[in-house]
């Protein structure tokens, strides 16, 4: 009658499948900008720092950054013609 038992007993067997359920559970990430779990994030860089995110809030940060860089730049021409008496 042992011959039933051995998966069940097996010290490993169990622990392990609880493990996995564990383990993905606290590996789901969070994107880091609209708070859903995601199966796979992107690190996006915003402002010097890296972003957990999805791929959605990834291509909109990307994009959003773009045109703040690109605006910053043009804030900066014209403080530079205006700052320079
Ligand atoms: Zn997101």
């Amino acid at each position: 009658m042992w011959r039933c038992y051995p998966s069940a007993l097996d010290p490993a067997a169990r622990p392990a499948a609880l493990r996995q359920t564990a383990s993905s559970e606290v590996l789901m990430p969070v994107c880091a900008s609209c708070k859903e779990e995601v199966d796979d994030v992107v690190v996006v860089k915003v402002k010097g720092k890296n972003k957990k995110v999805c791929e959605d809030c990834a291509d909109e940060l990307r994009e959003q950054q773009e045109i703040a860089e690109a605006s910053e730049e043009a804030v900066r021409d014209m403080m530079g013609y205006k700052g320079r008496w």
